[in-house]
């Protein structure tokens, strides 16, 4: 056998489908797996799906040796202590100049703390993030690499083909910059998915719970937004499952699904790294603590059983005009939340002098990660017109839709909190859009209480200086 172009390491949902995929494009790749079962698995598929140029390995030492030199293996593994065994295991046999790159969803300090290490062992190291699932893996993901330019280079041709491509915008991958930039950069993308699933969610639930739109409807509405500025991967996805009867029972599949919603970590990391930064993130922290609250089911039944009672308001609701409302405020909301995700990348990327180009990322989750959206374009655009933007929502382009939006966005928080229907998210970004527009805000009275109980001192708007007044004495 001829020496293989690339190795993949790991091979569950993510690595399996990226291996075939790989191959697919035509580089041949090595795999390898702890448990040697998936090994053999992926072999079959490979045969299965077209006799790729697959080569399968149940040890690591030939599994290396199989690889081109310099070489290059990607490992797809659980994040956090199996990364630095399987790190181990490679490092073991690879020799000075090969690379070692974590498509995993890892945390950008030890993406850090591995290059570093590698480095002292002569090795490369990149930590990459990719989305997209399995689907994106097998078809085309989008990748956010970062981390040793010279490893990116090893494997730029293999990575533009791999990656998702999108007419007009090409191939979703681009260097993203240095360190752990690019699992960072994947981790803000994850609560910013975090930020469209809550978003859509209340919209569903204020078109079902005030609206009483059924789930056919719910279908109609979410396939008609996707045929417009809302168009995007999520949205169409939530049309789909509306349109799923139930194949256990009566109605349709939704109406079962407990609802109580799972999490992996990289949302709770984003709302971390955003309190770290001193970055407001208000819609994103709304989309974690629902998933908080989603998980007390049980007391949220006993809860509804205490504070029972009439939550329906009496202003009477005209759908069609609901249903415009709804997608005005969950348009102006995603502005929202896409402006603090991208202030949270701006202000790590100040921080580390990471330089990373905001449009550009913008570009690369236009296609293959879950995220994906016609609206990412003009998120591409606006830091187009100026890359230092300090918040998207003074973009000239997105502070026009917002202006055109206000009146339906407010129509439907207040709607909403009439009638009972809690919408953390699209509460939490009028607040912020609202916070941000006031040129006074009363921080002048939080300012004056920290002065009056702690000395914290002021400053005045008439005059430079900082100040301490005794106030409780004047009092
Ligand atoms: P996963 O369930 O996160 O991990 C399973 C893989 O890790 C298997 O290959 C397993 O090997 C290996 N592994 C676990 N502990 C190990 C250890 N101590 N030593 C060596 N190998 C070990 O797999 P995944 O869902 O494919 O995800 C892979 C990575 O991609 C993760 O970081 C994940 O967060 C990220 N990701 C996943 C998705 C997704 O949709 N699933 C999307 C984007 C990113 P064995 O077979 O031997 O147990």
């Amino acid at each position: 056998m001829a020496l293989t172009r690339i190795g993949l390491a790991g091979l569950a949902v993510m690595g399996q489908n990226l291996a075939l995929n790989i191959a697919e494009k035509g580089f041949p790749i090595s795999v390898y797996n702890r448990t040697t079962s998936k090994v053999d698995e992926t072999v079959q598929r490979a045969k299965i799906e077209g006799n790729l140029p697959l080569y399968g390995f149940h040890d690591p030492a030939s599994f290396v040796n199989s690889i081109q030199k310099p070489r290059v293996v990607i490992m797809l593994v659980k994040a956090g202590a199996p990364v630095d065994q399987t790190i181990a295991t490679l490092a073991a046999h690879l020799e000075q100049g090969d690379c070692i790159i974590d498509g995993g969803n890892e945390w950008y300090e030890n993406t850090e703390r591995r290059e570093k290490e590698m480095e002292e062992r002569g090795l490369l190291y990149l930590g990459m993030g990719v989305s997209g699932g399995e689907e994106g893996a097998r078809h085309g993901p989008s990748m956010m690499p970062g981390g040793s330019v010279e490893a990116y280079q090893y494997i730029e041709d293999i990575l533009l083909k791999v990656s998702a491509q999108v007419p007009d915008s090409g191939p979703c991958v681009t260097y993203i910059g240095k360190g752990g930039s690019g699992n960072f950069v994947k981790m803000v993308h994850n609560g910013i998915e975090y930020g469209d699933m809550q978003l859509i969610a209340e919209a569903y639930d204020v078109l079902k719970s005030v609206g009483k739109l059924t789930n056919s409807e719910l279908q109609q509405v979410f396939a008609e937004w996707n045929k417009g500025e809302l168009l995007s991967f999520l949205v169409e996805i939530t049309a789909d499952i509306f349109s799923i009867k139930d194949d256990k029972g009566d109605g349709y599949l939704v109406d079962k699904v407990l609802d109580k919603t799972g999490m992996k970590g990289t949302g709770k990391w984003t709302v971390q790294q955003a309190a770290e930064l001193s970055v407001a993130a208000p819609t994103i922290e709304a989309s974690l603590d629902s998933r908080f609250l989603s998980g007390l089911k049980d007391e949220r039944v006993a809860a509804s059983k205490i504070f029972q009672g009439d939550y329906t308001s009496d202003v009477p609701v005209d759908k069609a005009q609901l249903i415009e409302d709804v997608r005005k405020a969950l348009y102006a909301s995603k502005i929202c939340s896409y402006a603090q995700g991208m202030n949270i990348i701006k202000a790590k990327s100040t921080e580390k002098r990471w330089g990373l180009n905001l449009g550009e990322l913008a570009r690369i989750w236009k296609g293959g990660c879950i995220i994906r959206a016609s609206f990412l374009d003009r998120i591409k655009k606006a830091y187009d017109r100026n890359a230092e933007l300090a918040n998207l929502l003074i973009d000239p382009e997105f502070a026009q839709e917002i202006m055109d939006r206000q009146a339906a966005w407010r129509r439907v928080v207040c709607l909403a909190i009439n009638n009972g229907v809690s919408t953390p998210g699209m509460s939490a970004s009028l607040a912020y859009f609202d916070s941000y527009r006031r040129d006074r805000l009363p921080a002048n009275l939080v300012q004056a209480q920290r002065d009056y109980f702690g000395a914290h001192t002021y400053e005045r708007v008439d005059m430079p200086g900082s100040f301490h007044t005794e106030w409780y004495k004047i009092a």
